[in-house]
């Protein structure tokens, strides 16, 4: 059927498929509501959608699974993804994305920070044509205001520093139609940074404002480091600019020494002393220290890089299935 497809990749059929993918991490407290505001969103919508819930399970050591296996009992359309350990955050949702079989793709958290309700505003410009209906937290609540500065901060240097059109203050909650779906799992990258793949994928990408609530019940699995980690695999991922630092210092440095040279030997061979002349170390260690400072911070910048060149190379799958259930 040539025509199966329409902008948007939306499909013809008389009830499309809409995947909910949620990724779950020692949750147990977050998946009866969680499901109970789904199931409302499913209810309203039933008449023009069919859904499939697709709940990846990413090596929870809490009751989460039995959390998730009671509400199979009574909730349908529910898909079960066990992964085989923790992955983390992005390649569990990464596993539901590539497990769903939606016509359009959703991807929220499981701890409600991202209302469900929101849903139906993305599914209204999903079929008005959009591949990808993506939400922008206009308020967050809840979150240190240190989590909220340097998330703000983030966004802001990271749109400086790539070229892809990643859109501000925008987290993972999204819809995106199959089309895009179809890039990301032709996208076998390991550090990934959804949010910059899926804008890097490109076709109609539109914005939805929101009000990020606060977690349900449970605490962040994103502490500092985890945040910072994440942050650099952004960066790293979307650019090559802190890469080209050493060489572009290196200049930088190399030209002022060139001058400064120039100068020194002018005034040794007319025997004049510089202004403030002393047979001084400050200039020495201060030269030194400042440039060991910087050697090793490129040597760093290196190494960020090469880490990931190397965790690609060794080409070990993304994630692995333990088993798969359906209610
Ligand atoms: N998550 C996951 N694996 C992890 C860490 C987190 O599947 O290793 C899930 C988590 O259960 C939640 C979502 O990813 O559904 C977002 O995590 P969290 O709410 O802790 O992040 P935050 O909102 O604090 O940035
Ligand atoms: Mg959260």
């Amino acid at each position: 059927m040539p025509n199966a497809l329409k902008l948007g990749g939306v499909a013809d059929s008389a009830h499309p498929v809409l995947s909910v993918v949620v990724p779950l991490y020692n949750e147990e407290g977050n998946v009866a509501p969680l499901l109970e505001r789904v199931g409302a969103l499913t209810d309203r919508l039933a008449g023009a959608f069919d859904f499939e819930i697709v709940l990846v399970n990413d090596g929870s050591t809490d009751g989460t699974l039995a959390a998730i296996r009671g509400q199979m009992r009574r909730r349908p359309h529910i898909v079960l993804v066990n992964l085989s350990r923790n992955f983390g955050h992005q390649l569990a949702a990464t596993a539901g994305i590539e497990i769903a079989r939606g016509d359009a793709v959703i991807l929220m958290d499981g701890d409600l920070q991202d209302p469900p309700e929101l849903v139906d505003a993305f599914v209204r410009k999903w079929r008005e044509g959009y591949d990808v209906v993506y939400a922008v937290r206009r308020s967050r609540q809840g979150e240190s205001r240190f989590k909220v500065v340097t998330a703000r901060a983030f966004y802001r240097i990271i749109k400086r520093l790539t070229k892809v059109a990643i859109p501000l203050d925008t987290g993972d909650f999204r819809l995106m139609s199959r089309r895009v779906v179809e890039a990301l799992r032709r996208s076998p990258e390991r550090h990934r940074f959804l949010r910059g793949m899926v804008s890097w994928v490109g076709f109609n990408q539109v914005a939805v404002e929101y009000d990020r609530d606060v977690r349900h019940t449970g605490k962040t699995k994103y502490p500092l480091p985890k945040m910072i980690r994440f942050a650099m695999d952004g960066i790293t991922s979307f650019s090559d600019i802190p890469l080209r630092f050493a060489s572009y210092f290196g200049f930088a440095v190399s030209a002022i020494a060139f001058v400064y040279a120039l100068i020194v030997i002018a005034f040794k061979l007319f025997s004049l002393k510089p202004p403030g002349y002393t047979p001084g170390w400050a200039s020495t260690i201060v030269a030194v220290l400042f440039l060991g400072g910087v050697q090793l911070m490129s040597l760093g910048i290196l190494g960020e890089y090469l880490g990931r060149v190397y965790d690609e190379v060794k080409g070990r799958p993304l994630y692995l299935i333990s088993d798969i259930e359906r209610s």
